[in-house]
């Protein structure tokens, strides 16, 4: 947890991330869904037996949650779907869980939008 704080407090909060090398296929990743909008892959990190990002595709997209605008709802929508699409994939439809960490208070990191897909074990409430 501290490390998570650490590496969400030097995150670099501008320009092009790791996630941009994922999308490109520049670097690895285990892709789980994959459409014109947003693509779903492994966390390479994952805090459950299923953990899966999904992430908008475009560079137009957003940086965080926060920095939302009108004109983002329609892929806001796209990537709760898919998160949808993902927990039926990865068989997690009896319990799971999607997470938006938001800023440096909640330990974000990759400042590339992104949902967490968690499940596969019983999640606990409230979370850290
Ligand atoms: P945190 O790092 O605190 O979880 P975020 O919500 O920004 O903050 O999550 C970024 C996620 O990206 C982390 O879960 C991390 O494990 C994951 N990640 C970083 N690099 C890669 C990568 N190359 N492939 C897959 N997942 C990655």
């Amino acid at each position: 947890e501290a490390s998570a704080r650490a590496a969400a407090a030097s995150a670099d909060r501008g320009g092009s991330t790791i996630f941009d090398k994922i999308i490109a296929k520049e670097i690895p990743s285990t892709i789980v869904y994959e459409d014109e909008k947003v693509l779903a892959f492994k966390d390479i990190n994952p805090q459950a037996p299923v953990h899966v990002l999904v992430i908008p595709k475009y560079r137009d997209a957003l940086t965080q949650l926060s920095k939302a605008e009108p004109r983002h709802s329609e892929i806001l929508g796209n990537l709760l779907y898919a998160a949808k699409i993902v927990a039926e994939k990865e068989g997690i439809l009896d319990g799971f869980r999607v997470v938006i960490n938001d800023g440096p208070s909640a330990c974000q990191s990759v400042y590339h939008l992104h949902l967490h897909v968690l499940g596969g074990r019983q999640m606990a409430w409230p979370p850290g």
